[in-house]
C-alpha cells in the first residue's frame, strides 16, 4: 500500500470525529471564517462569528458594514486590520463579479482579494466538495515529517499530496493532518513515542530515534 494512503488509513482509526474546526452555515460565512483563521486559532475564529454571523448572515448584511466596522467586529482576532480590508474588498467584488456567489473554482476564489490558495482549497473542499487539498501550517509540517511530501512550499507539498492520494481521501486526509499536528506531530516537541504513526515515520526513523 503506498505510505500516503497507509497513513490516512491509520490516522482515520486514530481520529475518528477529525472534522473541520471552523463553525458555519453557508459557503459564504466559511469563506469569511477562513480568511479570519488566518495565524489564528479555530477557536478564537468561532468565538468571534457566532454572534457576527447572527447579525449579518449573509453578503447582503455584510456589504452594510464600513471597513472600520468590521475591524472593529474582528479585532480580538490577529492580523484583524488586514483582514478587514481585505474583507470588506472581498465582499466588494464578489457582489461586482459573482453576483454574489462564493465561485466554485480555484481561479475565480483566488481572484478575490486575501484569498489565497489554501483559503480558496477550504472552501471547495468543505463547501462545495470539489476536490483541493489545503496546506496549512500543520499540513505542511506533519506531511514532510512523515515522508509523505518533501517539497518546500504549501502550493508544492498541495500538488504532491493530490497526486498521492485518491481524490475522495482529500477532504478527510485535510482534517486528519490537522488533528494530528495539534494533537500529537506538534510544532514543538513532537510525542514521537506515543504516536500512531512512529513505525513509518521518516523523522522518527531519522532524527528521534538518533538523539535518543
Ligand atoms: S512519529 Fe513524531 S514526527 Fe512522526 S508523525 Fe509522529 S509525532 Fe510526528
Amino acid at each position: 500500500m503506498a505510505k500516503a494512503i497507509k497513513v490516512y488509513e491509520i490516522l482515520k482509526e486514530e481520529y475518528p470525529d477529525a472534522k473541520c474546526g471552523l463553525d458555519y452555515h453557508t459557503p459564504f460565512q466559511l469563506l469569511i471564517s477562513t480568511m479570519l483563521s488566518a495565524q489564528a486559532t479555530d477557536k478564537s475564529v468561532n468565538k468571534v462569528t457566532e454572534d457576527l454571523y447572527k447579525q449579518y448572515p449573509d453578503l447582503e448584511s455584510f456589504l452594510t458594514l464600513t471597513q472600520e466596522e468590521i475591524e472593529e467586529k474582528i479585532k480580538k482576532i490577529g492580523l484583524y486590520k488586514n483582514k478587514s480590508k481585505n474583507i470588506y474588498n472581498m465582499l466588494r467584488e464578489l457582489e461586482e463579479r459573482f453576483g454574489g456567489q462564493v465561485p466554485k473554482n480555484m481561479e475565480d476564489l483566488m481572484s478575490l482579494p486575501g484569498v489565497g490558495r489554501k483559503t480558496a482549497s477550504v472552501v471547495l473542499v468543505e463547501a462545495f466538495n470539489i476536490p483541493a487539498f489545503p496546506v496549512d501550517t500543520h499540513v505542511f509540517r506533519v506531511t514532510r515529517r512523515i515522508g509523505i511530501a518533501s517539497e518546500n512550499t504549501p502550493d508544492k507539498v498541495s500538488d504532491e499530496m493530490m497526486k498521492k492520494l485518491p481524490k475522495k481521501y482529500y477532504h478527510l486526509m485535510h482534517h486528519l493532518l490537522i488533528t494530528h499536528g495539534r494533537q500529537t506531530c506538534t510544532a514543538q516537541n513532537p510525542k514521537c513515542e506515543k504516536c500512531c504513526l512512529k513505525e513509518i515515520c521518516k523523522y522518527y526513523k531519522i532524527e528521534f530515534k538518533n538523539r535518543k
